[in-house]
């Protein structure tokens, strides 16, 4: 029985695919595969009868808006922020729908620093009343610590700590109701041993793969093959992935257990 689920919403690097003004063949495939939206997940939590009971979204990507209306979202328990880079955070406006919707505000999960920087560039999402602005988002910031699990509605879910060279990105370890445990883990060049230890036994793991050439902040195909080969989940999926990279050709060459990304797939934990 599924007790958890996570449906990638974006799949995409930081531009996007196809990135504007590119003819390159990706770019310019008519493939579904190869339209990426920048990357944000939403992670559902389900109860003994198989219905929704929790639904969070992790990112609110530069293509929100679009994502939500595709994926149907109508109802949000929560939202979880990675880190401060803008193809994760400037969608941050349109959460004011579900506060509209919904007639509450909404926690914000994020450490103590990506609060921080999001007050800077986004000063009037955050508020601690607790009834809605009328015409404004309404989120209450919420910090969160790596190594220290929260609990949203059915969710348990646990930050971990990501090396993404420029900055340290916060990564996601989630179970529901004694389920498998789901990982999600972009942006990142290197896991830190700690955030390694907390990752063995994860049953489905999602991870940052740019492209095939080495890159300064993103995990490239090898360092990516090697981080699953150390981690050694059941099966693991790409994901962040930028226009180098043709979906079904790199497939095609994957181990069975690894796959590629693409938007809409969900993914259903037991
Ligand atoms: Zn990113
Ligand atoms: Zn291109
Ligand atoms: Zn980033």
């Amino acid at each position: 029985m599924v007790k958890l689920s996570l449906e990638f919403l974006g799949s995409g690097t930081s531009v996007g695919v196809p990135c504007i003004g590119c003819d390159c063949p990706v770019c310019t495939s008519t493939d579904p595969l190869n339209k990426r939206l920048r990357s944000s997940a939403l992670v559902r939590g389900y109860d003994a009868a198989g219905n929704v009971a929790t639904t969070v979204v992790i990112d609110t990507s530069a293509d929100f808006r679009q994502q939500m209306l595709r994926a149907g979202v109508r109802h949000l328990d929560a939202v979880l922020i990675s880190h401060h880079h803008a193809d994760h955070v400037v969608g941050i406006d349109d959460v004011r729908r579900y506060n509209a919707l919904q007639n509450a505000p909404l926690d914000c999960w994020a450490t103590p620093g990506t609060l921080a920087t999001l007050r800077q560039s986004f000063w009037y999402v955050f508020s601690d009343v607790d009834y809605v602005r009328w015409g404004l988002p309404c989120l209450r910031p919420r910090p969160i610590a790596h190594g220290q699990p929260i609990e949203v509605g059915c969710l348990r879910i646990e930050p971990l700590a990501l090396d993404h060279e420029v900055i340290q990105n916060t990564g996601f370890r989630i179970t529901c109701d004694g389920s498998a445990a789901l990982a999600y883990c972009l942006d990142v060049k290197r896991i830190p041993p700690e955030s390694y230890a907390r990752l063995k036994g994860t049953h489905t793991l999602v991870l940052d793969m740019l492209r095939e050439t080495p890159h300064p902040t993103h995990m490239s195909l090898s360092e990516a093959l090697e981080a699953v080969a150390r981690i050694a989940p059941q099966r693991a999926w790409f994901a962040h992935i930028a226009h180098e990279v043709d979906h079904r050709a790199l497939e095609a060459r994957l181990p069975p257990h690894i796959r590629v990304a693409y938007d809409g797939l969900v993914l259903e934990i037991s």
